[in-house]
């Protein structure tokens, strides 16, 4: 059954590919309705999952989503125009466009972190560019998959956008078939075994992956709203976002007040004594019993390698519950500094200069984010120039991945390619050439065989002009 899914979906969009704008906003505002329809249903999913509060269900999927059809939805004319590009001297006569045209079927591959948010939000830009789509949702995030299986065939024709449901052999199963493009959101090790099976049929490959985004704050910032923002950030859906803060450095001088501002902090977001943290409607919990045992581990092999426990802790499993957790005094060499965290526990450094934070940062993969609060356009401009990553983010965590003029993507270990607004709509597009000879074509012919002497010289004069 699934071996006719590419086939059909690029069936779908062999016709869709000729859709006036109006019939692609349609597909918008179908998707659109899914998700107001069902506002309740969506949450309750979340909830059910991983006890993701009802705030952070409608903010951090709910909302996103809405807001990225609409911004579609407003530019979706434009981004269709066939558009006229300039042609140089050598081929004057002539005209020249580039058109985006649908690239066929594409296979979304989704996590289970923000498991709404992350299935249908590449759709958006698929559907706008006019593909026929198989979404294949997280198996860890059971019943937003099953609401995902359940809700698209009942707005969308299955050739328009198709939802299997599955694990690790269901997507290997599915990269051997031969889809045009395959977007993948997930982790840096799988995203390698993605790429090599989206390579059997050489499909265009999308990958959102993880990785560690350091955070850094410095003397100059402003320490209370510093200290807010990187909690939520880090606190957020329990830790579990590809662009939360995985680890903070702090300048030297302000590290003992900053500290004391982030356990202040923390006790107004969840409550003083441990039993209100763990009873806080505010927190979410780890996705599984395998998460949650992973990020235990990372704690005791961090604290039994002398770091200092500055809050939190607590892991209670049959829960799945890890206390939002802030660690000083971490060796770099622990678990916790050697592979993505996702989770609520925040190691935090000292620095003194702040090219010793540029020196860490480059010694590692190339994280998705780079956050600094600071208010010295010497630092800003330092990582701007000496620091590689998909998004350098300075005073505020998180949010600019809302702004639909930006990329969003990572480079290196945390991804390839990017998506949101117009990237999303190239990136589930081809951009395709046009050209259009004009009176001078026949001038072409002074350089068709048989050579001579006199056409080495026509050629040789024209690579001298500066054309
Ligand atoms: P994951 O890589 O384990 O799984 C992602 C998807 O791949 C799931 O649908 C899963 O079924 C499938 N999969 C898992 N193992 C597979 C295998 N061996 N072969 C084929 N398919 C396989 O990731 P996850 O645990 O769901 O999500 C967490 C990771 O995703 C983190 O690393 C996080 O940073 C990253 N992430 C990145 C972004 C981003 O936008 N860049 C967003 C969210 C999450």
């Amino acid at each position: 059954m699934i071996e006719q899914l590419p086939l059909r979906q690029k069936v779908f969009s062999q016709h869709a590919r000729n859709d006036s704008w109006h019939q692609r906003y349609e597909y918008l505002e179908t998707l659109e309705r899914l998700i107001t329809e069902n506002q309740a249903e969506i949450c309750k999913a979340l909830h059910l999952d991983f006890k993701k509060p009802e705030v952070e269900a409608l903010s951090a999927e709910v909302m996103p989503l809405l807001k990225e059809i609409r911004f579609t939805q407003k530019n979706l004319k434009k981004w269709m125009k066939l558009q006229r590009v300039s042609t140089p001297l050598l081929l004057m006569g002539s005209k020249s466009y580039t058109r985006f045209e649908a690239l066929g079927s594409c296979l979304i591959i989704a996590p289970w972190n923000y498991p709404i948010y992350l299935s249908l939000c590449p759709m958006i830009s698929a559907l706008a560019a006019g593909n026929g789509v198989v979404l294949k949702p997280s198996e860890y995030a059971p019943n937003s998959s099953r609401l995902l299986h359940k809700l698209l065939p009942k707005y969308f024709k299955q050739e328009q956008v198709a939802v299997v449901e599955g694990g690790p052999e269901t997507t290997t199963a599915l990269l051997a078939l031969p889809f045009d493009h395959v977007f993948f959101t997930g982790s840096t090790e799988v995203g390698k075994h993605i790429m090599k099976g989206a390579s059997q049929n050489l499909a265009r490959i999308t990958l959102e992956l993880g990785g560690k985004s350091p955070t850094i704050v410095d003397n100059t910032a402003d320490l209370k709203l510093a200290a807010q923002k990187i909690l939520w950030a880090k606190f957020l859906n329990a830790g579990q976002t590809c662009i939360a803060p995985d680890y903070l450095f702090v300048q030297d001088s302000i590290h003992h007040h900053f500290i004391k501002l982030l356990k202040a902090e923390l006790e107004v977001f969840y409550g003083t004594h441990k039993d209100d943290v763990r009873s806080s409607k505010s927190f979410a919990r780890i996705i599984n019993r395998k998460h949650a045992d992973r990020l235990k581990g990372l704690l005791e092999d961090a604290l039994a390698n002398n770091a200092s426990l500055l809050a939190g802790g607590e892991v209670v499993l049959e829960e799945n519950y890890v206390a939002p957790t802030l660690l000083d005094n971490v060796d770099v060499h622990s678990k916790v500094m050697n592979e993505e965290i996702f989770g609520p526990i925040l190691p935090i450094f000292k620095f003194k200069e702040f090219s010793e934070v540029v020196h860490f940062i480059n010694e590692k993969p190339k994280p998705l984010t780079i956050y600094l609060y600071s208010n010295s356009e010497l630092h800003v401009r330092q990582l701007m120039k000496e620091t590689s990553s998909g998004t350098l983010s300075i005073n505020d965590s998180m949010v600019s991945m809302l702004n639909p003029h930006l990329p969003f993507g990572g480079v290196g270990a945390s991804g390839l390619g990017n998506y949101h607004g117009l990237y999303g709509f190239e990136t589930f597009s081809h951009k395709k050439a046009i050209f259009k000879q004009g009176w001078a074509g026949k001038f072409m012919a002074m350089l068709f065989p048989p050579y001579d002497a006199g056409k080495l010289e026509i050629i040789k004069k024209l690579i001298k002009l500066k054309l």
